[in-house]
């Protein structure tokens, strides 16, 4: 297909601008009818786009159509291939060894890699990781990592290279050279109402992930009331479409489904999702945030060849952890990229909040649920997220979980700790919580299990 129009010698985003639009609302019509677009088709949207050549409002109906009608895996992978290509694709194969990284798609108390960078670079498979902020009810890894006094997370991508070079792991904010067209496409799916479409969240993270210059990825797709997918089967087929995409680019690739029906771990909110993170490679720590932490260090270590097979990868992450090199490369890690590592050994020189308060258990009876997306948007009102982008977050407030789904509690027992500074949503979100906890005689007949599915790549 010709993009321009007869006798035009320039790129078609360089000139004769008045064919583009024509040829834009071809596309967006072929869409909207159902067709599927060629690769060419994909590639001239978005760099175009990047570009800004064309205009929010055509975007914006290519978005939606795109959505109603959804994309064919061929289009998916050209969609994500587009984005990942209009920007800085990282290689660092100069680097010995595999390349590995993790991605989760996001829930609350969800820490998980913070814990798998400095476990997985001390077993020896390389982490270059990118990873986002707190989006809506869930936090982010880098709002996480500030709350380490001093800890850098704008490294230049040069910066990004050498400390991956010298310590095995790196973990920084996303830089305008990375998928520049994610950038623009998800700031107008936002406002176009077009997140929820498992093409575009694949083709979204994919682009970013395939980025960084990994050999292969992690997948951990998050399932129930504090995920995006709130249903078992809307997350297995994103896991799926994903896996095929970065399978389509060469990648090995695994997405383990895991549950969010509550709160990984105990801690929710910046500096104490920390101090967690700390007992866990101390060997201690809550029960779930290990046991999802160990199985997914385990498939990175599997991925990346380090052993030869899952097993003796969890083994590995174990060992990991139980010699202190884990929390060794973790100080390195603090410490390389500007952060205070005496929080390792003294979390008290992490953020604190100023006031707690504790909610009590109105019944006895066992915890039969805890509305994981209440208990995010609480954490945000306490202001450990953000209610508008430009907000800036709370690093020490947060809450402490003492009672999970499945343990029986007596009236009067503590339910969480509440830390606070500021009064100003405080009762609101104290309300939240309390109504997030389902307490009941029995518990349900079959427990929701931590890992809920694993897809494996066809490669594997
Ligand atoms: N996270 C992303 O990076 N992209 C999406 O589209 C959704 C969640």
């Amino acid at each position: 297909m010709s993009l321009q129009k007869e006798g035009c010698t320039a790129a078609p985003w360089a000139g004769c601008a008045t064919i583009v639009p024509m040829l834009l609302v071809e596309l967006i019509r072929k869409k909207r009818d159902g067709k599927e677009l060629t690769r060419e088709e994909i590639e001239f949207i978005v760099s175009g786009y990047t570009r800004s050549e064309f205009p929010d409002y055509q975007i914006s109906a290519f978005l939606m159509a795109a959505l109603i009608r959804g994309l064919s895996r061929s289009e998916t992978a050209a969609l994500t291939e587009a984005m990942l290509h209009s920007g800085q694709v990282l290689d660092f194969s100069e680097l010995s060894g595999k390349k590995v990284d993790k991605h989760s798609t996001g829930g609350v108390g969800d820490k998980t890699s913070l814990i798998i960078s400095p476990i997985v670079a001390a077993g020896g498979v390389k982490v270059p990781m990118i990873s986002g902020r707190g989006l809506g009810h869930t936090g982010g890894t880098l709002d996480k990592l500030e709350s380490i006094p001093g800890f850098n997370v704008n490294l230049s991508l040069d910066q990004f290279r050498s400390v991956l070079g010298k310590i095995g792991c790196a973990m920084i904010g996303q830089t305008a050279e990375v998928a520049p067209a994610d950038k623009k496409l998800y700031a107008l799916r936002d406002v176009t109402g077009t997140v929820e479409s498992p093409y575009l969240i694949c083709a979204s993270i994919m682009s970013k992930k395939l980025a960084e210059g990994v050999d292969a990825l992690v997948l951990d797709v998050k399932t129930g009331s504090g995920a995006f997918m709130k249903d078992d089967k809307d997350a297995a087929f994103l896991a799926e479409l994903m896996v095929e995409t970065g399978e389509r680019m060469g990648k090995k690739m695994v997405a383990l489904i895991t549950d969010m029906d509550q709160p990984l771990g105990n801690a929710i909110g910046n500096a104490l999702e920390v101090e967690e993170c700390i007992e866990i490679m101390r060997g201690k720590g809550p029960e779930d945030l290990r046991i999802l932490t160990i199985e997914l260090c385990g498939w990175m270590f599997y991925l990346g060849e380090r052993t030869k097979t899952v097993d003796e990868g969890k083994k590995l992450a174990q060992e990991m952890v139980s010699s202190g090199k884990a929390l060794e490369k973790f100080r390195e890690l603090i410490e390389i990229q500007g952060g205070d590592p005496l929080v390792v050994d003294h979390p008290y020189r992490l953020p604190r909040a100023r006031h707690t308060v504790t909610l009590h258990a109105k019944a006895d009876g066992f915890v039969t649920g805890i509305e994981c997306e209440q208990v995010g948007i609480a954490g945000v009102l306490l202001g450990g997220g953000r209610q508008k982008k430009e907000d800036s977050v709370d690093p020490a407030v947060g809450i402490l979980l003492n009672r999970k789904v499945g343990e029986y509690m007596h009236r009067d027992d503590t339910l969480c700790t509440v830390h606070y500074n500021s009064r100003e949503n405080l009762e609101e979100a104290l309300k939240l919580i309390e109504n997030a906890y389902t307490i009941g005689k029995n518990l349900p007949v079959t427990a929701r299990p931590l890992i809920h599915r694993v897809i494996q790549g066809k490669s594997l």
